[in-house]
């Protein structure tokens, strides 16, 4: 088995590969360079302990959402549990797993092709020292970012900067993660908000996120973020220990997971980040058990990510929101609100039964959403910019 790209979804299914110790398993990670992305930092929900105990830097049992009025909801999503990775942690984890499973390696080059032949798939790379290399497998899992978006009706883009800040005095409360701040200035198209996950009582990170066309330019982030930690969260004097920045496609553009017999894709390139959240980390875990108890059942599938279901209700709301329909902060404030949070969480990870759904339906605005429900099947999906 061939996986090329070592990233969130590239790393999770080598993990589960070989914890199901179906296959032996080359990872095709990039060099150090443009390829490859820097540190960053993944959150998702799950029970019990989780597959990724010894990586979790933090983990909260408590969430809160502030509404642009200040009033705060603050839930108990038990037994969910919402937890922090950050990227290198991981890698070094499923690294280390790979290095303890024989037969399996990680092979640091620059994927350039990957192609079906006769009898499985090739891909050819370069390695860092400028040799070039093929490798063959039966299957080769894909996870290199997609140089375009496939058509869609609609593409929003999460865009976001976070800083790491360690303040003089005790600030934050480490038992609930602030999940959506909407105090913040809100963007004439779109919406915005704060995010805040403690680490200590005098660390924390930080971030200022819009869903919205375009994103921002640095300096503008951190304007937004520096408004944000000095007038709404009053956290005084405090400095700045390192920063992340991300885009994520919010779409209802259509991905393929299979690009010929012996080739799939996964990750973000295969769909697998959720269009009305941009949550990525807990569908990628899935979906790599899925293939693995598969694999190990002699059969290569790669099932959806998303359901149909969440796919369609996705498109509208993200319609809705681009045409301004319906008021962001107050969309997902109104659902914190009113939907039991445990319900809500497995909502936005696509595990509800349709009674559930058309129950957290009517806590939405139900007529600006049916009509954007009608008109979406006439409209076309047209080709997007690069984000
Ligand atoms: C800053 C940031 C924070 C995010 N936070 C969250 C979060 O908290 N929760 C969540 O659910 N989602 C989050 N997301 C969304 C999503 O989970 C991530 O984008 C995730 O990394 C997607 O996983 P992936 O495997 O598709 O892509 P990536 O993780 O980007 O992995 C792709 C890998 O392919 C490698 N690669 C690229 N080209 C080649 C090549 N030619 N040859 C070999 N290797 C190659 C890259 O080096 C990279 O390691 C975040 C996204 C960003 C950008």
């Amino acid at each position: 088995m061939i996986i090329v790209g070592g990233g969130a979804s590239g790393l999770s299914l080598a993990h589960h590969l070989a914890a199901a110790c179906s296959s032996t398993v080359t990872l095709v990670e990039a060099p150090d360079g443009p390829r490859r992305p820097p540190e960053r930092t993944w959150c998702y929900w799950e029970r019990g302990t989780g597959d990724f105990a010894e990586a979790v830097s933090a983990s909260w049992s408590r969430l809160r959402v502030h509404g642009t009025d200040g009033r705060t909801i603050t839930v108990d999503p038990s037994p969910l549990r919402y937890r922090m990775l950050r990227s290198t942690a991981f890698e070094q984890l499923v690294h280390s797993r790979l290095a303890r499973s024989p037969g399996s390696r990680v092979l640091r080059a620059t994927a350039d092709t990957v192609q079906d032949t006769a009898d499985g798939a090739e891909v050819r790379c370069t390695t860092s020292d400028g040799r070039t290399l093929t490798l063959r497998a039966r299957h080769v899992f894909d996870s290199r970012p997609l140089r375009s978006l496939p058509p869609a009706r609609t593409l929003l883009l999460q865009h976001f900067r976070g800083w790491y800040v360690r303040t003089d005095t005790d600030r934050f409360d480490p038992a609930v993660a602030d999940l959506m701040d909407f105090r913040v200035p809100q963007p004439r198209h779109g919406l915005a908000f704060g995010y805040t996950l403690p680490l200590a009582p005098d660390r924390a990170l930080v971030e200022y996120t819009e869903f919205s066309r375009a994103p921002l330019t640095t300096t503008a982030y951190e304007a937004a973020l520096a408004h944000y930690c000095r007038d709404v969260l009053g956290l005084g004097a405090f400095t700045v220990e390192s920063a992340e920045q991300g885009v994520i496609p919010m779409t209802d553009a259509r991905f393929a997971r299979r690009t010929g017999p012996a080739v799939f894709r996964i990750g973000t390139a295969g769909g697998a980040t959720r269009p009305s959240t941009g949550y990525t980390f807990a569908a990628v875990q899935r979906q790599s058990r899925a293939v693995a108890a598969a694999l190990r059942d002699g059969r290569a599938i790669v099932p959806a990510p998303h359901g149909r279901r969440a796919l369609a209700m996705d498109a509208v709301l993200l319609r809705a929101l681009d045409t301004g329909r319906i008021d962001g902060p107050g969309f997902f404030t109104g659902l914190f609100r009113r939907v039991p949070p445990e319900r809500l969480l497995r909502f936005l990870d696509g595990d509800t039964s349709l009674g559930e759904e058309w129950s957290i339906g009517l806590h939405t605005p139900v007529g600006p959403m049916l009509r954007t429900a009608v008109e979406l099947p006439f409209l076309p999906r047209r080709s997007q910019p690069d984000p």
